[in-house]
């Protein structure tokens, strides 16, 4: 339902999904704020653009805005500090970062330099990604935990880097580990630091409720933890085990769920602790979650607390078990992924053209046109907002009757073709009556299915592959044109040639929607749209469906006086470096090409003065970008 005194763009809902960090401007555009210059105007995102274009950076792109990284990494260490001072609590609290959420040079490196003056941490899940962190210089205080399945060689290079003093925490997942551990030990004759991954019973709700609890893949049961108790006391290792992990989920809606979790947490952590085992931190592991739809209740896409709660949360529950069982405050560690860097990242790309289903005007009926094409024609004269369902009951009707006739014979292409813009002219009439009413219309779910298609440049695969396999909301805002009322709904559908490919369900101010208002593309300039909170787990699960690669990847900073700074640029995959990917050698494709085209030339079906035009246009396209250029 439409309210007259609202803005035109207020149907989108950015005002509640946008974090104060992204906004419309007066100019109607999506502007990004400064968090470190709260009262400096939103900077235009296709001003950005339009910036980026001149330089030779095109979209399809994802924007990466370091500030926006900075910030939730202070953010949430900042949230911590106030809880611990808040509470009296003894412990500190010491931040890792999940790589896997995003293994990006880029990412990575600025989540250690803002985070330096937090000992803010790294997590590391497996092999490659413990290298990863180990080639970084981190704060002597923080901590790099390794998480995950670890053979001998893991176990041996995190035990090793001690020496070079990082504070590598090695997680047992199971009592098997703890005999390569040991093992290793009697090796190397360096003393691990040692933690103990403990399997939760509570279920955590939200997508990845079947997976957590007692069916999680990860972790061990009481009994099993007992058995790695006396593994390491035989082994005389106990004193190595220091921290106890648990991981309760990804994008945990509830802060309920958090703080149940935590509670049995710390009974594990009391109870080993009362066994002699020197625990001095507490793990939580991720889950915090990221609120996409901004609706702040617990629903899959969404979150019923802030920041400042959770930790809140996470502060008092540690603080009341352990002063209950008379426990020393451990240092409290989490490891928030999506949290962190969810907000950083934005994908942009331009609409290609669009599929429309209703059209501006209609032909004449011609004098042999069979009569239901007349009869088509002739609803427009009894349409009227309160015979809507009627009339659309009718179109629909004649329309499917003379596509029959169509198939078998009966009516020819051209009169085909002047019922099917009959047809498209009586909807856009439809449309226009129902958009003009303030009333919920009886016809208003039908015609979603009378949608737009967007044509856009960009693959769902390879960067947004969660919105594909698990339907993550993320929000979706055209970019520009925003003063100015959409007149259009539209799905939006992708480059690859995937059915699958498209977008269907968006994020609106009063819920989702299966359409998104849109505008009539403008004729003579490019017509944005961007996907927000994309920074976390997307870049690495993309896949190269139709070898659409990499897009580029630009990253900015945002300046105090408004303006931006280019940090880095990272060029988007070209078709030959895709197509090494699935083996094929450019050099050979060029090669076999060259031969095809000389032996046309032999043959004499080409000319020799073709042969520049035939291998230029084949190189060209080698060398170019995979997206639409
Ligand atoms: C994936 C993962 C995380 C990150 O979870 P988020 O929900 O992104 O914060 C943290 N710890 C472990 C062990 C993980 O597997």
């Amino acid at each position: 339902m439409k309210h007259p005194t609202d803005a035109p763009h207020s149907i989108y809902g950015v005002e509640k999904w946008g974090k104060g960090l992204i906004e419309v401007t007066e100019g109607g555009e999506i502007g990004l704020r400064n968090p470190r210059a709260p009262e400096a105007p939103a900077i235009s995102l296709p001003g950005i653009l339009r910036d980026l274009e001149e330089r030779g950076i095109r979209s399809p792109m994802i924007l990466r805005v370091a500030s926006y990284l900075e910030n939730e990494i202070r953010h949430i260490n900042e949230s911590f500090g106030a809880a611990i001072a808040r509470t009296g609590y003894k412990g500190a609290y010491r931040g890792v970062f999940p790589i896997k959420v995003n293994q990006q040079a880029q990412v990575i490196d600025r989540i250690v330099e803002y985070g330096m003056p937090y000992h803010h941490g790294l997590e590391a899940g497996s092999k490659p990604e413990l290298v990863i962190a180990l080639a970084h210089r981190l704060s002597r205080e923080s901590l790099i935990v390794c998480n995950g399945i670890k053979d001998a060689e893991f176990i041996r290079l995190a035990t090793l880097s001690r020496k070079l003093g990082f504070n590598t925490v090695i997680v047992l997942e199971s009592p098997k580990e703890a005999e390569t551990v040991i093992q290793v030990y009697k090796e190397l004759g360096i003393e691990p630091i040692l933690g103990v991954r403990v399997k939760l019973t509570n279920q955590i709700s939200g997508k990845w409720e079947e997976s957590s609890g007692d069916r999680s893949a990860f972790g061990m049961n009481t009994d099993q933890l007992v058995s790695v108790i006396d593994q390491l006391r035989a082994a005389g290792l106990i004193q190595c085990l220091k921290l106890q992990h648990s991981h309760l989920g990804s994008q945990v809606p509830d802060v309920n769920d958090v703080r149940r979790a935590v509670g049995e947490a710390c009974r594990y952590f009391t109870e080993l602790t009362k066994e002699g085992v020197p625990l001095t931190h507490l793990d939580l592991g991720g889950g915090m979650g990221v609120d996409y739809t901004g609706e702040k209740k617990a629903t899959e896409n969404s979150i019923n607390y802030s920041v400042e709660e959770y930790c809140a949360n996470v502060v008092e529950t540690v603080a009341y078990a352990m002063d209950e069982a008379e426990v020393a405050h451990p240092t409290l560690v989490t490891e928030s992924g999506r949290a962190v860097v969810a907000t950083s990242s934005m994908l942009v790309f331009n609409v290609l053209e669009s599929t429309l289903y209703d059209a501006p005007d209609a032909p004449q009926v011609e004098p042999d046109d069979h009569h239901m094409v007349s009869d088509l024609a002739a609803v427009e004269g009894y349409l009227s907002p309160a015979r809507l369902q009627e009339c659309w009951n009718d179109a629909t009707f004649y329309r499917n009757e003379l596509r029959a006739l169509f198939r078998r014979g009966y009516v020819d292409l051209r009169q085909m073709a002047r019922a099917e813009r009959i047809y498209l002219r009586l909807m856009a009439r439809i449309k226009a009556l129902v958009a003009s009413s303030d009333e919920v219309s009886d016809v208003d779910d039908q015609l979603e299915k009378l949608a737009d298609i967007y044509h856009c440049n960009f693959s769902l695969f390879q960067s947004l592959p969660d919105v594909w396999a698990i339907d993550q909301l993320h929000p979706i805002v055209p970019l520009q044109m925003l003063d100015h009322a959409p007149d259009r709904r539209a799905v939006l559908s992708d480059i690859t040639c995937d059915s699958d490919g498209k977008i269907d369900r968006f994020i609106l101010a009063d819920g989702t929607s299966p359409s998104l208002p849109v505008h009539t593309l403008p004729e003579d300039e490019e017509y944005y749209m961007g996907v927000f909170f994309v920074g976390a787990y997307q870049e690495t699960l993309g896949d190269l469906h139709n070898l659409f690669g990499d897009t580029n990847v630009v990253t900015i900073d945002l300046k105090p006086d408004g303006g931006f700074e280019l940090l880095h640029e990272q060029e988007g995959d070209t078709i030959s470096e895709v197509m090494a990917y699935v083996e094929f050698d450019p050099q050979d494709c060029v090669a076999a090409f060259r031969k095809m085209v000389d032996e046309a030339i032999a043959s004499g079906s080409l000319k020799a003065n073709d042969r520049k035009t035939l291998m230029s246009a084949y190189r060209d396209s080698i060398n170019g970008y995979t997206y639409y250029e």
